[in-house]
């Protein structure tokens, strides 16, 4: 079974990696998708993103990063993936995801969604906050995969 992860991984967090290490344990296949809309104000651009991605799963043989833009329902129809896996941290995330569930059932009925719970290391953990963290000089070491980190204080240096 071929799993979809979608996300804008701005930047990857632990959290995100996490989740990616479960679900690949879970499914066939899973595939990373950075969803590039063009109307989100990233640190990132969608190529150095997907490297960052590339590096951090570089240890699991059935993960794929890729990008795509417009709808995940679509780009999942178009690989032939079956799952969307999304993560949960709180009832906020719940609230969010449950609607998204919906209105992806209806564009796409191929598509079934698996929600795996946020571990409780990861639970207060977002790229937001990775971002307002390291923008005044703050440790993101508990946060982001160590290979990364350069990468977000080298950002903030500019
Ligand atoms: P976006 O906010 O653009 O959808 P994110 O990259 O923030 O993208 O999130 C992608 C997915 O990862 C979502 O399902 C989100 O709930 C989940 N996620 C984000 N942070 C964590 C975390 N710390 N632990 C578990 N899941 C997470």
């Amino acid at each position: 079974m071929k799993a979809i992860y979608g996300g804008s991984f701005d930047p990857v967090t632990l959290g995100h990696l996490d989740i990616i290490e479960r679900a690949a344990a879970l499914f066939d296949e899973v595939v990373v998708a950075i969803l590039g809309n063009p109307n989100k104000n990233c640190l990132f651009t969608v190529e150095e993103r997907k490297a960052h991605l590339e590096t951090v799963t570089k240890h699991l043989d059935n993960v794929s990063v890729d990008s795509f833009s417009g709808l995940l329902a679509d780009y999942a129809a178009k690989i032939g993936a079956t799952v969307a896996i999304r993560g949960l941290r709180n009832a906020v995330d719940f609230a969010a995801e449950y609607q998204m569930y919906i209105i992806n059932r209806h564009l796409n009925e191929g598509i079934e969604t698996v929600f795996l719970a946020a571990d409780e290391e990861h639970i207060a953990l977002s790229s937001t906050n990775v971002k307002e963290v390291a923008i005044f000089g703050g440790n993101i070491d508990n946060m982001v995969p160590s290979q990364i980190k350069p990468f977000i204080i080298e950002k903030y240096k500019k």
